[in-house]
């Protein structure tokens, strides 16, 4: 295995542009390691972590740009993101141990496309956009059409992301992340829900909701059904009930060692319930009625 450590954006990107499907980037390794150690070696490692301007957090008028290199303890421990973006801020909070979130990259998490990758289903309700450089050119792409199942992105093997913007939520929104694992934070959720709405002025009605699902599909998905059933009302027992079912029903989990596909659909049930509760609560001051 032929290894590289790049100094520029350029050169890491020659080296992609060069070697192809054959090479793999690594950024914290959390998982390329694993990979390495248990399933098969790349033909190249291309380490990006000596490339300068791909860490930090930096507000841009109404959305902040998260460098693709910066740590999830650096989410975890942002003052300014956990204020303004506390839905994906929570994901970094419930991700793995201490030490792993030393290590771990949001580009590394995004880059991996896995199903159940904690700060996904946060970033889709949050509408963000992926920067992603190539030797001839970069492109912006949405969150929603960049995962095209698990392990494969729009960017292929010689792309490399750089940056994610994510636009803030609009005035009076809340959102709220809910991870079910096995062992709590140490473990990669069974079921992620990210849920996110907006009441109307008067408070009364659901002016946006957003529902994205984690490790239930092979990528990230919202459950429009039941967005598009909650738009507009007022948030009723009956309705989260419904809507809730209805989330459930658009999921497509698998079975597997962590779960049976119908014990994770019924978790997507429990666990959108209890956002679409805490969320109206959090933004009304009321209970669901
Ligand atoms: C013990 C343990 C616990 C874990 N717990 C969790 C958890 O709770 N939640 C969770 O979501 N994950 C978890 N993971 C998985 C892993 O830590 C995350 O996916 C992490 O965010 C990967 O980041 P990294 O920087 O280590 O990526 P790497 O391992 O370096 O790379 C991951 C993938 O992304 C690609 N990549 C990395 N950076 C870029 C880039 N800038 N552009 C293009 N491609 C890129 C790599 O080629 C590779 O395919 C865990 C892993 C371990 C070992």
């Amino acid at each position: 295995m032929e290894y590289f450590e790049p100094k520029t954006l350029s050169d890491a990107l020659s080296l992609l542009a060069k070697h192809g499907a054959e090479a793999k980037v690594i950024a914290g390794g959390t998982d390329v390691m694993v990979d390495i150690k248990f399933k098969e070696e790349p033909g190249s490692l291309v380490n990006i972590k000596k490339i300068p301007g791909l860490t930090g957090i930096k507000e841009n008028g109404a959305s902040l740009r998260i460098g693709a290199l910066t740590t999830i303890r650096e989410l975890e421990t942002s003052a300014v993101l956990r204020a303004k973006l506390p839905v994906l801020w929570e994901a970094a909070h419930q991700f793995a141990s201490l030490q792993v979130r030393n290590t771990a990259t949001l580009g590394g998490n995004i880059g991996r496309a896995s199903p159940s990758g904690e700060t996904l289903a946060p970033l889709l309700v949050l509408d963000a956009k992926v920067k992603v450089a190539f030797a001839d050119g970069e492109k912006t792409e949405s969150f929603s059409s960049f995962f095209q199942g698990p392990g494969k992105t729009s960017m292929g093997a010689k792309g490399l992301l750089t940056e994610i913007e994510v636009p803030y939520p609009a005035a009076g929104s809340k959102g709220v992340y809910l991870k079910h694992a096995v062992r709590g934070a140490m473990d990669i959720a069974m079921v992620g829900v990210a849920v996110m709405i907006t009441p109307d002025a008067g408070k009364n009605n659901l002016q946006d909701v957003r529902i994205g699902l984690g490790a239930v599909a092979p990528t990230p998905v919202r459950a429009p059904k039941a967005e598009a059933l909650l738009r507009g009302k007022p948030l009723t027992a009956a309705l989260v009930k419904e809507a809730a079912a209805l989330a459930a029903s658009e999921a497509s989990p698998i079975s597997d060692q962590r779960s049976s596909a119908e014990n994770r659909r019924w978790i997507v049930e429990a666990l959108t319930r209890r956002g679409l509760e805490q969320t109206w609560q959090a933004a009304t001051g009321k209970e669901v009625a």
